[in-house]
């Protein structure tokens, strides 16, 4: 029994490892965050093991049958729509449940967004936090930038091109001219690293509007270069 977490790629579909092709082939059965988007990478790799849904809308549902299905000595991999299962999807609720049971827990490791944006941004490596998607609220985002005026560490978030200028600006407002890094579709065709302060920001987003899946970094202490 063995519960196996499996990291799929962020967009290109040649950042898939060996071993999560074999271990996709060889388990009873595979949980995946939108079968619909699974499907086109699995069957790209000719991965016939059946699928099924694990998603934040069924998770409570869905977890203790099959945590007992794991105890009887099912093998099931879990993947999300793309990167690493756990980063910003429900996997956690199900790895905590069936460690609670004992079942075995193999981590598969591969693309990450935020890791790969990390990498490629030029900002201090050592030492990040990262925040996930950003509460919806202004007021919180706001108070949680200012809490970050003292903070040494790389930040690095989620964000989604319909909030990215909003973001933008309250980043202005709370921490002026620090130098922001957008990683912009990783891995993909139109991948690019945007380099700029907020306004110098907005203001390519004024002749370019922003699109894509974004990742979003700053590190305080780099103000004037990246
Ligand atoms: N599990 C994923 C991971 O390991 O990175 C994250 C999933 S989260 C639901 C989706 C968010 O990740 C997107 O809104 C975007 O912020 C970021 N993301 C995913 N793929 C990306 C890519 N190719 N380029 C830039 N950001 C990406």
């Amino acid at each position: 029994m063995a519960l196996y977490i499996v990291s799929t790629p962020i967009g290109n579909l040649e950042d898939f490892s060996f071993r999560a092709i074999e271990i996709l082939k060889k388990v009873n059965s595979i949980l995946a965050e939108d079968t619909r988007v699974s499907r086109k990478l699995l069957s790209h790799y000719e991965i016939e093991t059946p699928v099924f849904r694990y998603h934040d809308f069924n998770k409570e549902k869905v977890t203790p049958s099959l945590v007992c299905r794991l105890k009887e000595n099912e093998e099931m991999a879990l993947i999300t729509d793309a990167g690493t299962p756990g980063i910003a999807d429900p996997a956690f609720f199900l790895v905590r449940a069936a460690i609670r049971e004992n079942v075995k827990i193999v981590p598969v490791p591969g693309a990450s967004a935020f890791l790969c944006a990390l990498v490629g941004s030029g900002l201090p490596t050592d030492r990040f936090i990262f925040e996930n998607f950003l509460p919806h609220k202004s007021s919180r985002r706001i108070k949680l930038f200012l809490s970050l005026k003292e903070e040494p560490r790389t930040i690095i978030f989620y964000e989604t091109p319909h909030r990215i200028l909003k973001v933008l600006k309250e980043l202005n407002d709370t921490l002026g001219e620090i130098q922001i890094v957008i990683a912009r579709e990783l891995t993909k065709f139109y991948e690019e690293f945007l380099r700029g302060t907020p306004k110098e920001l907005l203001s390519h987003f004024d002749k370019h509007p922003p699109k894509g899946e974004m990742v979003v970094l700053f590190n305080i202490r780099n103000k004037y270069e990246t």
